[in-house]
């Protein structure tokens, strides 16, 4: 390993012990995969290895020494959750096995299979898995850049900006105000999330700020789940909601941050108290730069196994990915990871890979003890397809009996809480 010794005191104490022990470290070794992100792609395929296949060499490469959820970030909006409940370090992973190196991956050469790191070190790998979550396309809305953004929070991803800057402005908006949020085309991170935000900013508004308004302006005609979203808008909120879609002029092209205002398509100005916008995304930057990427941004990989379409000995998982059907979620990425950890220790063992199936799961809370649900089972051949009949939405409260509604909404919020837990307990536990 020619990693820095100054990168390795830094890390794990594990990998202190690794450095102190190599004969025993390589009498173990069947290969050494390093995990660059640490996140739901990243940890999770961190964590499997490290279980599954004992015999890999595990390098998990993160430039943040805690990882803070984008699921239940809305949470933190309503109220419910603090910032801390969905924070997690890696200290545990470490335990577990794992060298975990709190650096940020700066470069990725793949002739000579080596990652470079911001330090200045060299980590080399066999197989390189790269999970790095998205970048914000800055400019796509014109004026949308980072520093706009301290004045419009997006929130839509924690290592760039904390869900506590939009959530201060929440709490400070005036009463009776406006909350207008900008919502992007396909494809981005978390199909459900935007209409969950909603959801979860009118649940806080009807406690704190009762004559507030939400004005949603989509640059989509349609959304996930959106006839569960609708119901419980109008069961829950009435009156407080109003979403415009692309046809009803609701695709943002441009802002001004300082007058807080929105410009849309057909140059509507719209201004807000206080204005959440999301803008469209593409995979991390050292995806990008590593030619994992193409021209739309996201980075294409083989269907069976997630490994890159373009660079060999490289997976790449999670929202970077172009998985359609799959969505850019956080099961999706962690049932990705184990998929391409089997495939990477079939391929190092000179095995055929497994057959690819993959799954995902996205609740949503819309209310208190009031949640939703979208099911879908994907196989991966020469394409990704989601099994006929699979999944779907959960369903809809006029298709159940009236004295199971409330009943129904509320186990779908209890198994949203027992699924975090359990894919949180799996990723740091
Ligand atoms: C509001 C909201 C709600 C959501 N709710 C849900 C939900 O309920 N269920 C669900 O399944 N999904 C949900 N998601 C989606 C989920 O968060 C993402 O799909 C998931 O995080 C993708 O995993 P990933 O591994 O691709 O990226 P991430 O989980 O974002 O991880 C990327 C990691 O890579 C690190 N990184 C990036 N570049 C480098 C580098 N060069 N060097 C070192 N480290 C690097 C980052 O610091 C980060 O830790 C939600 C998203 C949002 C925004």
């Amino acid at each position: 390993m020619t990693i820095s010794r100054r990168t390795l005191l830094a890390a794990a104490p594990v990998a202190a012990a690794a450095l102190a022990a190599p004969s025993l470290a390589r009498a173990q070794n069947a290969g050494r995969v390093v995990i660059i992100g640490g996140g739901f792609g990243g940890a999770s395929a961190a964590r499997f290895a490290r279980d599954r296949f004992p015999a890999l060499d595990v390098t998990l490469i993160e430039q943040n020494r805690t990882f803070t959820t984008c699921p239940y970030g809305n949470l933190v909006l309503a109220g419910r959750r603090t910032i801390e409940s969905i924070t997690f370090g890696y200290e545990r992973l470490a335990a577990r096995g794992v060298r975990v190196v709190h650096q940020r991956a700066t470069a990725i050469d793949p002739q000579a299979k080596r990652v470079r790191l911001s330090d200045g070190a060299e980590v080399p790998y066999d197989r390189l898995v790269v999970s790095p979550g998205i970048d914000l396309r800055w400019g796509a809305i014109e004026r949308y850049d980072q520093a706009a953004s301290a004045r419009m929070p997006h929130g839509w991803a924690p290592y760039v900006q904390p869900i506590t800057v939009l959530e201060r402005q929440l709490r400070e908006m005036r009463q009776g105000g406006v909350f207008v949020m900008a919502i992007p085309d396909n494809p981005f991170r978390c199909p459900p999330g935007p209409y969950e935000r909603i959801s979860m900013v009118a649940e806080y508004f009807k406690r704190h700020n009762p004559r507030a308004k939400i004005l949603a302006l989509d640059a989509k005609n349609g959304f996930s789940k959106q006839p569960l979203f609708q119901d419980a808008w109008e069961e829950l909120y009435p009156g407080m909601i109003e979403w415009r879609g692309a046809s009803n002029d609701g695709r943002v092209t441009a802002v001004n941050p300082e007058a807080l205002e929105c410009v849309t398509e057909f140059r509507d100005r719209v201004r807000g108290d206080v204005v959440n916008v999301i803008p469209p995304q593409m995979a991390g930057q050292i995806a990008r730069d590593a030619g994992l990427a193409n021209a739309s941004g996201w980075c294409p990989i083989k269907p069976a196994t997630f490994e890159s379409a373009q660079v060999s000995d490289i997976w790449v998982l999670g929202d970077a990915t172009i998985a359609a059907p799959m969505p850019k979620s956080g099961f999706a990425a962690s049932t990705q990871a184990k998929h391409a950890i089997a495939c990477i220790a079939a391929s190092l063992a000179g095995r055929e890979p497994p057959p690819a199936v993959y799954f995902n799961t996205c609740y949503s809370h819309v209310g208190e003890d009031y949640g939703i649900s979208i099911v879908g089972v994907f196989r991966g051949g020469e394409r990704l397809t989601e099994v006929e009949g699979s999944g779907g939405i959960s369903p809809r409260n006029s298709a159940l009996p009236a004295d199971r509604r409330a009943e129904f909404r509320r186990l779908e919020a209890i198994y949203a809480d027992g699924w975090y837990d359990a894919i949180t307990g799996e990723m740091f536990g």
